[in-house]
């Protein structure tokens, strides 16, 4: 672990809005994923109201999280009361007023495709969910401690997941210098291990449009109740607004093609850029992206989206023409 505490790469002072005295207030962002539980303990460790506030503790909870992950935030709980009670730390857990059916089932609100059903969020798009569910309820809860701060856990090797670094932003695990690896291992160290990761590359909603195969075969393995609901969802985007879960398949097929022995590689997949952290995209701001644009290109059902990069995004958008929802076959779309 190379853990780097030199003040030079934490400069707190260097153009922030607070005055030398002023209590300093931090939100601390934290999914019980492996970098964001690794960053908050040892913060708390360090035990530096300066550069450390930690003023509120927020858990932005999806509703779809594998209920290991709770049990897990209950237990990060017990270690804090237990490690920590004089401190009277607190996880808070935050939930949107609109729920993910509100958004799934509810109505494009301009552009070309106007009036259709909205369905699930596109794979390679920014995603409503985790606007609604994570990005605002903690831009709220920042804004409710006027927080000088909000600590982010992202790895210092997963540095292409920070965009701008706006100035009250902090990325302490990158500041220390450590990796998913070191995460891992201290909380292992700590004896608090997340058992998730055994299964899982990527925590987060367990019906996730942005995981691959081989989380979905994880989740058909071992969690039934949440793969229900997984395949419920599929089943109701195909017939909706004719999109298939994932590219090449629905989650009814993918099913089929497990039970028949099909085990899939893993691979990278796509990101859900707030749900391990919140990251932030304009200086200083959060970036509000609109869903409901033509820009949206996968509402193209020809549209391979398996090996996209911005680039071929911005290609494809100058040659595709967009097919509303409602003249789309269901079936047989040529994404396989
Ligand atoms: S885990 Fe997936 S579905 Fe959930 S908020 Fe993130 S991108 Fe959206």
């Amino acid at each position: 672990m190379n853990e780097n505490n030199d003040d030079d790469c934490f400069n707190i002072e260097e153009g922030n809005d607070y005055d030398v005295g002023e209590e300093i207030t931090g939100l601390v962002c934290f999914s019980g994923g492996k970098d964001s539980t690794a960053m908050l303990l040892r913060m708390i460790e360090l035990d530096d109201p300066i550069k450390y506030p930690i003023t509120r503790i927020c858990f932005a909870d999806t509703t779809f999280e594998f209920p290991d992950l709770y049990a897990y935030i209950d237990h990060i709980q017990l270690y804090l009361d237990s490690n920590y009670p004089e401190r009277g730390f607190v996880i808070e857990k935050l939930q949107s007023k609109r729920t993910w059916d509100d958004w799934f089932y509810g109505e494009i609100t301009r552009g070309k495709a106007k009036g259709a059903i909205r369905g699930a969020p596109f794979t390679t798009q920014p995603c409503w969910w985790s606007r609604e569910a994570k990005v605002t309820p903690l831009e709220k809860a920042a804004k409710e401690i006027n927080a000088n701060f909000q600590f982010i856990g992202i790895a210092a090797d997963e540095t292409r997941r920070i965009s701008k670094n706006p100035k009250t932003i902090r990325y302490p695990l990158v500041d220390w210098g450590w990796t998913e690896q070191d995460c891992m291992a201290y909380l292992e160290h700590l004896g608090i291990p997340n058992s998730l990761y055994e299964n899982f590359n990527r925590l987060g909603c367990f019906h996730c449009i942005k995981a691959g195969p081989a989380d979905f075969h994880a989740t058909w393995a071992n969690h039934p109740e949440e793969w229900k609901i997984a395949k419920h969802y599929s089943a109701e985007n195909t017939r909706l607004v004719g999109r298939n879960w994932i590219p090449a398949y629905t989650l009814e097929e993918l099913e089929e093609l497990f039970e028949q022995g099909f085990v899939p590689k893993r691979h990278r997949e796509l990101e859900c850029n707030t749900c391990n952290a919140v990251s932030f995209f304009s200086d200083g701001t959060v970036e509000m992206e609109d869903f409901d644009t033509d820009e949206a290109i996968e509402h193209d059902p020809r549209f391979k989206d398996s090996s996209m990069n911005k680039t071929i995004i911005e290609e494809a958008k100058e040659k595709i023409e967009w097919v509303p929802p409602s003249q789309r076959a269901t079936k047989g779309l040529g994404w396989i």
